[in-house]
């Protein structure tokens, strides 16, 4: 079988990078996250304190930075410093949302997205993966789920990295994200056209990886 683009966008939490790390592993195929990719580049420019509505600055930055995802999408190399746990606080995702509004920066992510999937084999996730960057993906996934499960998953993520987190909080945090990635003007969040509804709600992380797998199959 040829290799495929596989696309997997979703919102927040819904469990996209689980299930797309454990897709790739069955098919041999490389994961990549580029969710890791908006957030190395918030980090970047927090450091610097880089205003994250500056569009010509942070694309500037950007076209300088080398982002790099290794083991299956698990480390994340920033300029080759290993920045796996610092892109993962909560600052960091209300900033990368915050960045990836800009056409600029993500004119320039989706350049370095298609050619990390050029020769297929690949299993991407993101928000514009099926929309924007491979709208002629050969399968294509939107994976949801309520936004009270999403909030107890990402609770349980901060909790496992050592940060307290209150579930109120962090529902209220992803709402905002949701609703910033779902109404920006470049790429919404939208279900792509083609795309096969997978709500993780009620399912085993098993059993969202079966369904993928049968529509890969199919
Ligand atoms: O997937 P993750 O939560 O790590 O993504 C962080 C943020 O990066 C998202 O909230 C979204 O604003 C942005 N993003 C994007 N397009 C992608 C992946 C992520 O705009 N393909």
């Amino acid at each position: 079988m040829k290799p495929l683009v596989i696309a997997i966008d979703g919102p927040s939490g819904a469990g996209k990078s689980t299930a797309g790390r454990a897709l790739a592993a069955r098919l041999g195929y490389v994961f990549i996250d580029t969710g890791a990719m908006y957030r190395a580049l918030a980090l970047k420019a927090s450091r610097r304190s880089i205003d994250a509505g500056d569009a010509a600055v942070l694309a500037e930055l950007l076209k300088a930075s080398r982002i790099e995802l290794r083991e299956g999408g698990r480390q994340v190399l920033l300029d080759g410093e290993d920045v796996t746990a610092s892109i993962r606080t909560r600052d960091v995702s209300a900033l990368a949302s915050r960045v990836s509004v800009h056409p600029a920066v993500r004119r320039e992510m989706v350049a370095r997205q298609r050619e990390l999937g050029r020769d297929g084999g690949v299993v991407l996730d993101g928000r514009d993966i099926g929309t924007a960057v491979f709208p002629d993906a050969d399968v294509k996934f939107y994976v949801d789920a309520d936004v009270r499960h999403r909030a107890e998953r990402r609770r349980a993520e901060l909790q496992a990295a050592g940060a307290a987190a209150d579930l109120a909080a962090i529902e209220h945090e992803i709402r905002e994200r949701d609703h910033a990635d779902m109404t920006r003007s470049d790429s919404p969040l939208t279900r792509a056209p083609g795309a096969l509804l997978v709500d993780t709600t009620e399912l085993t992380p098993e059993q969202v990886i079966e369904r993928m797998l049968a529509a890969v199959r199919a």
